[in-house]
């Protein structure tokens, strides 16, 4: 059947976006800062990311008013180095994440498209 590839391939980004969102869980655990924090009995250390967002919120103008936006705080930390590997990692994690919530959406469409079509094609009714 012709649409047998959209089942295999919803089924693939099901399973990846999965993949990525652990893979995303668990390097942010290993966030060189919340593992810091654990060694000194301080359970709730903020993430690098965490970080550079609350002081990113905490500054004067915001991307509308013409102030940085959060990218562009987060690319100065990097090059500060003040952002460990694995909270880069997160966010790498984090962006093929959602382009993988994109193509199983744009799969899913398609299988509602389809499924619209063969109700169609039946009268309309589900007997
Ligand atoms: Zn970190």
């Amino acid at each position: 059947m012709k649409h047998q590839q959209l089942f295999i391939d919803h089924a693939y980004w099901t399973a990846e976006r999965k993949r990525l969102q652990e893979a995303g869980s668990e390097e942010m655990s290993k966030c060189d800062r919340v593992q810091a924090g654990l060694e000194r009995f301080k359970f709730n250390e903020k993430t690098c990311i965490e970080s550079v967002h609350e002081a990113w919120r905490s500054q004067p103008g915001d991307p509308y008013s013409g102030g940085p936006s959060f990218e562009e705080d987060w690319l100065e930390a990097i090059s500060e180095g003040s952002v460990c590997e694995h909270c880069i990692n997160v966010r790498d994690l984090r962006k093929q994440r959602m382009a993988a919530g994109r193509k199983l959406g744009g799969i899913r469409s398609a299988i509602t498209r389809i499924g619209q079509r063969l109700a169609k094609a039946n009268g309309g009714g589900c007997d």
